[in-house]
């Protein structure tokens, strides 16, 4: 098949036998998909806006591709996610139908909005050959909303051109084709999972292979037979380059990916290395938004640098911003500033929230609120986020991240994360959380003593907790809004 389809989704009766989605011992070829998909497309065509109660299963994968069939707007809905939160979304996306799957325990709020039952082994629909015309690029295909972990969801407003380019531009910088097979256990109601991990491969006429419940055993079964990539968050990285280190048949299952891909968060340079040195593998990183959908990416042919993000994606500009909107254009590794993104993998906007969207976008600019560094060779590397992890102490700007990197190369801490808090005397101190490796509890000096000697002295944290485990979202990002509550851990 071409390159880049036509369509948002190449024609996938067209793709026959070929499979499609693997769910464990389920499976789908694209003909299945197709019919399965054209029965909810038919059913929800006249709808303003869907919902999709996205499960990791084959329904969620139907209903969204029904959707994007149809060209109706779709809104994955988070299974886990509290009543609240649900209520939210429900009444700001106000959605017509929810489609779900048979075994789907719904909650009562879903539960009170018109259902439609997906089902997967629908094969004869009438009508399934009649061809659909394509909705304009600018169409709404997804709303997805974002984890909130700076604020209430909101619903980002995602148009046909945005996923197909960028799905296109990821292609071009991952060679990635018809003939791979994508594994991920990610859940299917964010941009990775649902966008980069089911869209993708299928926009490509190449499969789909979810692994249900992450585990090193099930990574490795499916990369010895079938997957040829791996899409994951760094807290699966964690754990595999622990048991890759530990299991030489676990090592050598990811030495024969083609591609591990990690994005979502940070990669924590010590577990790039550890992969690296267990496998021979070099994690290759990417950096993106819900809001823009992917914004640059090391390449399958480029240098894989612990800790960096690579390169703009084709189509795609990014400046560094200084706290004036001022462009920085120094590229020396050191210069902090914000990255701003142009192109057209840009969202249309949040739903019903003109006033936010007017606050990221500015002269056709959107403002990520993400901090990077970029290299001579034009490499960013990505200091963490603005609002949390930009340290202003004793007149220096300091990122959380390198010296989160610099705890965690100490055997005995497992998670590190670091935040500012007010401070008399530095405007703000330097605070580490560590969750301690087992049966370990390393001293809060030695700690401090390593931080300073590697970076400087400026960069040491003052202030010690220790926790059992950090809180993270579902995307096993740090919450750092919920570390600064003073009784979320021992203080030293
Ligand atoms: P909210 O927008 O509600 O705060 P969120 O943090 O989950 O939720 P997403 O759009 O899902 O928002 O995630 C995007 C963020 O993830 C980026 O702004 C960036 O901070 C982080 N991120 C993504 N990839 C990477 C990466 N490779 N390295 C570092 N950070 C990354």
């Amino acid at each position: 098949m071409s390159d880049s389809p036509p369509y948002l989704l190449p024609a996938l009766a067209e793709l026959g036998d070929r499979p499609a989605v693997l769910f464990g011992d389920r499976e789908l070829s694209y003909r299945e998909l197709a019919a399965a998909a054209q029965a909810v497309s038919t059913r929800v065509s006249s709808a303003e806006r869907v919902a999709v109660w996205a499960t990791s299963t084959l329904e969620t994968v139907v209903g969204v591709v029904g959707a994007l069939l149809a060209g109706v707007p779709v809104v994955p809905l988070n299974p886990r996610a509290g009543e609240r939160e649900l209520l939210h979304i429900l009444a700001d996306a106000d959605p017509d139908l929810v489609l779900h799957g048979a075994g789907d325990d719904l909650p009562a709020a879903v539960r009170e909005r018109p259902g439609f039952l997906v089902d997967p082994s629908v094969r004869d629909v009438p009508g399934a050959a009649t061809p659909i015309a394509e909705p304009a690029p600018e169409s709404p295909a997804v709303i997805v909303y974002t984890s909130g972990t700076t604020g209430p969801p909101k619903g980002v407003v995602l148009p046909r051109r945005a996923i197909a380019t960028n799905l296109d531009a990821l292609a071009q910088a991952w060679k990635w084709t018809g003939d791979d097979v994508v594994a991920h256990a990610l859940p299917l109601f964010h941009v990775h999972g649902l966008i980069l991990g089911v869209l993708g491969p299928l926009r490509r006429g190449g499969t789909v292979y979810h692994l249900g419940r992450l585990s090193a055993a099930a990574v490795a079964q499916a990369l010895r037979g079938r997957a040829t990539v791996l899409f994951g968050v760094p807290t699966m990285y964690h754990r595999l380059a622990e048991e890759a280190t530990a299991d030489p048949a676990i090592a050598q299952a990811l030495a024969g990916a083609r591609l591990l891909v990690s994005g979502s968060a940070a990669l924590a340079e010590v577990d790039h290395e550890r992969i690296a040195k267990a496998t021979g593998q070099r994690v290759v990183e990417r950096y993106g938004l819900t809001e823009t959908v992917m914004n640059c990416a090391v390449r399958a042919d480029g240098e894989r640098r612990a800790g960096t993000v690579g390169l703009p994606l084709d189509g795609v500009e990014i400046k560094l911003v200084d706290d004036d909107g001022q462009a920085i254009l120094a590229s020396d590794d050191e210069t902090i500033g914000e990255i701003a993104v142009r192109g057209p993998n840009l969202f249309l906007g949040y739903l019903n929230r003109p006033d936010a969207t007017a606050e990221v976008m500015r002269d056709g600019w959107f403002h990520t609120g993400d901090l990077a560094t970029r290299a001579a060779d034009g490499y960013l590397r990505i200091v963490g986020r603005r609002a949390t992890d930009l340290i202003k102490s004793g007149g220096f700007k300091i990122g959380a991240g390198e010296i989160e990197n610099v705890l965690l190369e100490h055997p005995g801490v497992a998670e590190a994360a670091v935040t500012g808090a007010p401070d008399p005397d530095l405007g703000e101190r330097v605070v580490a959380w560590i969750v301690p490796a087992e049966g370990r509890r390393p001293e809060p000096d030695e700690l401090a003593e390593r931080v300073a000697r590697q970076l400087t002295p400026h960069k040491r944290p003052r202030e010690f907790h220790y926790l059992d485990r950090l809180p993270r979202n579902d995307m096993g990002k740090v919450m750092k809004r919920a570390l600064r509550r003073p009784e979320a851990g021992d203080e030293v």
